[in-house]
């Protein structure tokens, strides 16, 4: 199962796709945590991302693209993965198809993850990250409704909408319920 999770920023989809990947048995591959990975052991490729991420700006798509191409390439990811911050802009999303075109696969779906923008606010400022300032999050949410919800219609023949108000489990189970109807 190749599948790209969608939504704004605080939408859940962190906590979703840990639950997804081992229901699937496919890798979680976040861009955000390689990021953050990369600055807990402060790497160059680190030291760039924190400068963005820090203001909530998006990271160049160079280096990003450059970083899932590397992760996509590993052994765990060949027959399956759940692409969790990656595309978050058109150019990235064509990037995405050229790489996965080359190795001769294609995407299974594209979960959105449809919640309010109250809702991801509290659930931000609840989780409080240090990019979880209110100046943060509100860049964050104009450079989601900018550049990265555009993507809801790229993929408009692709996507798999879940309703993402309400508990944990309860969007897991939505999830994994339109996934096995597909099947
Ligand atoms: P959230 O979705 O809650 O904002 P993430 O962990 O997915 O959290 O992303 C945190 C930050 O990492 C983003 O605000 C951005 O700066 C950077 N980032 C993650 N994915 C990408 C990407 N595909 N392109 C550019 N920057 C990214």
């Amino acid at each position: 199962m190749r599948l790209v999770l969608l939504g704004p920023p605080g939408a859940g989809k962190g906590t979703q796709a840990a639950i997804l990947s081992k229901e699937l048995g496919v890798p979680h591959i976040s861009t955000g945590d390689l990021f953050r990975a990369n600055i807990g052991n402060d790497t160059e490729l680190g030291r760039e991302a924190k400068s963005y991420m820090d203001v909530g700006e998006l990271v160049p798509t160079d280096v990003t693209a450059r970083m899932v191409e590397d992760r996509l390439g590993e052994d765990d990811a060949k027959d399956g993965f759940l692409l969790d911050g990656f595309p978050r802009t058109v150019e990235q999303a064509e990037i995405l198809t050229r790489l996965l075109d080359s190795k001769g696969v294609k995407l299974d779906g594209v979960l959105n993850f449809k919640v309010s923008e109250d809702t991801v606010v509290e659930r931000m400022l609840a989780r409080g990250r240090e990019d979880d300032t209110e100046a943060t999050i509100k860049n964050r949410l104009k450079v989601y409704r900018e550049e990265t919800a555009p993507l809801i219609d790229h993929y408009e023949g692709s996507l798999i909408t879940i309703e993402a108000e309400g508990t944990v489990e309860e969007i897991s189970e939505r999830a994994l319920d339109e996934l096995r109807r597909r099947a």
